[in-house]
């Protein structure tokens, strides 16, 4: 047998819009890169994560002590929230898109019986779990969480907050009062929201358990650290079940930001080795999140999401989502059913959109921290020529006149 030693992996430079991750802030590479090689129980490490710790409650408006971040990405944290669903236990979960259907697997994987397991190994089908599908490119309503938990009466009920595969916004308020109102545990992927709406968890108490990702509205690397938050209800249940987790159960998890038996204690303790690349790099993205402040930024996304919606559609486009982060679109009639070749045509020149990821083929435009007019005007002409390289009819005088008419003055940041 021949050995084969690769030349170095060079990967370039692209233009990340997409539904993440996002264009990662040049701070938060430096931080990464700065950083030096230390170990886990080094003195700057312990105390970083504890201040991370306290920065993150005050980015998502919590007094919920188990509030810290997985090692991972967002999937790391979901599974995180979804350790404490018990085989059997009684879950209502609602799908409307990529992410809350697999959310929904989850869900199933972890509330299915042995027996149920074993009958469909990689699709358990859990008695206990009842999945309300809605359709592609609607939002879950509070009404809709209201008439199935009045009906189930679950332990759990579970959504996504901004569900990414289909642009979509679910109520967030609905459902925390339905959950409150019949005594169900909410449990929220917030993944693509936190970092990008200005919302505070102590708003919500029907929410018990909370998972979002580093590298969308935070802005930081994928594979650092993903944000959870849990309220003591939901610390207490985990307590009297226990889960089929080590390195996922909150509980244990905690330990290493310095939370020890529902107390924050001043440094963490060892069982699993952190990284001080990733630490450096969070806490910084972070610091920039406060820095800006949430109202500022979730303000500066409508802006921005307003001319790239409206540009898209002066393009003939139509805009099915309603996420300040992610337009979601389909194509002029000319163009309907290009989708992915258009897609395709665009990440081969680093302009990294993306196609939806389950039916029905749509195109999604992302704009995480690209909050300015050079970018979104860039993010606007890339996609006009992608169009009018597929025979669309494209009007570029008119585009760059509403560029100007929109950043021409008050917005031109
Ligand atoms: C991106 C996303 C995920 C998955 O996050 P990863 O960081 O890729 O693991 C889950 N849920 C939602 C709503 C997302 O947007």
């Amino acid at each position: 047998m021949t050995f084969h030693i690769y030349p170095t992996l060079e990967i370039p430079e692209t233009l990340a819009a997409g539904p993440g991750p996002g264009n990662t802030d040049a701070r938060v590479l430096q931080a990464f890169t700065n950083t030096g090689v230390a170990d886990h129980m080094q003195g700057d490490v312990l105390r970083g994560m504890v201040e991370c710790k306290h920065m993150l409650r005050e980015i998502w408006g919590t007094s919920n002590t188990y509030t810290f971040a997985v090692a991972g990405t967002g999937w790391s944290a979901l599974d995180t929230m979804f350790s404490a669903v018990m085989p059997g236990d009684k879950v209502v979960a609602f799908n409307n898109g990529t992410f809350s259907d697999i959310d929904t697997l989850t869900l199933r994987i972890k509330a299915a019986t042995p027996e149920e397991h074993a009958a469909n190994p990689l699709d358990p089908l859990a008695a206990g779990v009842t999945v309300i599908d809605v359709l592609h490119g609607q939002s879950v309503t509070g009404e809709m969480v209201e008439a199935a938990l009045a009906e189930h009466k679950p332990k759990w009920a579970f959504m996504a907050h901004w569900e990414t595969g289909s642009g979509r916004i679910n109520d967030l308020r609905g459902f925390s009062d339905a959950c409150e109102r019949h005594g169900a545990m909410g449990l929220i992927d917030a993944v693509s929201s936190l970092g990008v709406e200005d919302f505070r968890i102590d708003d919500y108490p029907g929410i018990a358990g909370w998972a979002s990702c580093p590298q969308k509205g935070l802005c930081c690397l994928p594979l650092t650290y993903a944000p959870v938050s849990f309220s003591d209800e939901y610390i207490d249940s985990l307590k009297s079940t226990g889960a089929y987790s080590y390195v996922h159960n909150p509980i244990f998890e905690a330990r290493h930001w310095g939370i020890v038996d529902g107390q924050d204690v001043e440094k963490g303790t060892y069982h699993r080795t952190h990284s001080g690349y990733a630490v450096a790099a969070f806490h910084e993205s972070l610091r920039l999140t406060l820095t800006e402040g949430l109202a500022k930024r979730s303000g500066s996304y409508r802006t921005h999401e307003k001319v790239l919606r409206d540009a898209v559609t002066a393009m003939g486009c139509e805009v099915t989502s309603d996420m300040p982060s992610l337009l979601v679109l389909n194509l002029p009639p000319e163009l309907a059913g290009r989708e992915m070749e258009l897609v395709l045509n665009c990440r081969a020149r680093g302009f990294g959109i993306w196609p939806t990821l389950s039916a029905p083929v749509q195109v999604r435009i992302g704009i995480l921290n690209q909050l300015n007019r050079q970018a979104i005007s860039q993010i606007i002409r890339l996609f006009a020529e992608a169009m009018r390289e597929l025979g669309g009819t494209v009007d570029f005088e008119a585009i760059e006149a509403l560029l100007e008419s929109r950043y021409g003055t008050s917005i031109a940041a």
